[in-house]
């Protein structure tokens, strides 16, 4: 299923409240780089708020990623509210001395009586994880070389490190 809501029962009634709950799926929804651990909890309340509609509630759930530098899985709770004003295309008319960009950026313009908010949802579970993913602090990563993961000990690649004055010499050798 998807983040769907009808709204037309509540669109003409100020006060008038909905609720809803559901849970989101790998199947719904794609979070790039990132996999939901069975399912994310979705619930909260849409209400009427005399001129627009106010759309809060909360994100709940697990989802699994790959460290940066390692590639080990690592898992990641969210728990997540989330608030958005909903403006009704029609009535954006009432704001005629605003600039059709500055009610964007204070609403949600939508139209029809369906709102749908997977997008919305996907943008605040992305806010709530971290953007550098790593299974610890000081993980080490992988060696070069051979892949091996050097958080479980020292691989037997060996480097061989230049002598930075052979470095220069070789640099003045080749630049005439
Ligand atoms: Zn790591
Ligand atoms: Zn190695």
């Amino acid at each position: 299923m998807s983040a769907k809501i009808n709204i037309a029962k509540i669109r003409n009634n100020v006060g008038a409240k909905e609720d809803f709950a559901f849970d989101i799926t790998e199947d719904d929804v794609t979070v790039e780089g990132w996999q939901i651990a069975d399912r994310l909890k979705v619930e909260g309340t849409v209400t009427n708020k005399d001129g627009y509609l106010l759309l809060e509630g909360k994100i709940c759930g697990e989802l699994i990623g790959a460290c940066s530098r390692c590639l080990t899985e690592v898992r990641e709770k969210i728990d997540e509210s989330f608030a958005e004003k909903l403006l009704y295309k029609a009535d954006t008319s009432r704001f005629s001395d605003l600039a059709f960009g500055e009610l964007e950026e204070e609403y949600t313009i939508y139209d029809g009586d369906v709102f749908d908010f997977t997008d919305l949802l996907v943008e605040n579970i992305i806010a709530s994880l971290p953007s550098k993913v790593l299974c610890r602090e000081d993980c080490q990563g992988l060696c070069p070389h051979c892949g091996h993961n050097l958080n479980e000990g020292q691989c037997d690649c060996v480097f061989e490190d230049i002598d930075p004055r052979l470095a220069i010499l070789t640099k003045l050798t080749y630049s005439d």
